[in-house]
């Protein structure tokens, strides 16, 4: 039977003037099996693991949300990687440097578009095993997750919280080099959602 613990917490409040709301931050730690699986809402450029994941696209060609956050942060010598990488397939990642930012490397995963073919699910799922993949190929004990799919891609949280978590939940049952996963949420609901998600999971 999994170990498992959870510790629940404010992390701080704060101002964010998203839509001049005033939000409160919040995260959860959960121990599977000796491995800490966490929720964090926050920014994924600002958090620190030894490989942050990118939400990218077939072309590795820098975007918005996730993709931007992380190339402002990181600098241009990733893009650059990315170009002589050329590309990555839909449910597949891609490791780079990881330039300015506090990591080891970038994992550039492609999360399938919503509703763009009948393979939705298991594209989704192979995206984030891709990086846990790679994760236990460079051997590093923390990795950071975003919510990949659920922006620009459309793939509703509520369907695809699940599938992240457990697609994690299952490889860390298993011998693993890493320590710590944190997946960085953004905003209060989509953090909710993952922890609503969480719950039925860790009930189950
Ligand atoms: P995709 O193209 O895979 O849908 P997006 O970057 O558009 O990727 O969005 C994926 C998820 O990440 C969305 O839930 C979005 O709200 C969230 N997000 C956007 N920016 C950040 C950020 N800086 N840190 C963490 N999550 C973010």
């Amino acid at each position: 039977m999994p170990v498992i613990e959870s510790i629940y917490c404010k992390l701080m409040t704060f101002n964010s003037y998203l839509g001049n709301e005033k939000m409160e931050a919040f995260m959860s730690t959960h121990t599977i099996n000796g491995v800490t699986l966490a929720l964090l809402q926050g920014n994924i450029a600002e958090v620190q693991a030894d490989a942050i994941v990118n939400a990218a696209n077939k072309g590795l060609a820098g975007g918005g949300g996730v993709d931007g956050a992380i190339h402002r942060a990181a600098g241009p010598s990733i893009i650059e990687e990315c170009r002589k990488i050329g590309g990555c397939p839909t449910g597949s990642a891609v490791a780079t440097t990881a330039g300015n930012l506090k990591a080891k490397y970038i994992f550039h995963a492609v999360g399938p578009i919503y509703g763009y073919s009948d393979g939705d699910e298991r594209l989704l799922t192979s995206a984030y095993q891709s990086c846990l993949n790679l994760a236990e190929q460079h051997k590093i004990k923390s990795i950071a997750f975003p919510s990949l799919s659920t922006g620009a891609y459309g793939y509703p949280i509520t369907l695809a919280a699940p599938i992240a978590l457990r697609t994690v939940i299952e490889h860390i049952k298993k011998p693993t080099s890493l320590q710590q996963v944190i997946f960085v949420l953004f905003g209060q609901s989509t953090y909710q959602k993952f922890e609503q998600a969480l719950a039925k999971l860790l009930a189950a």
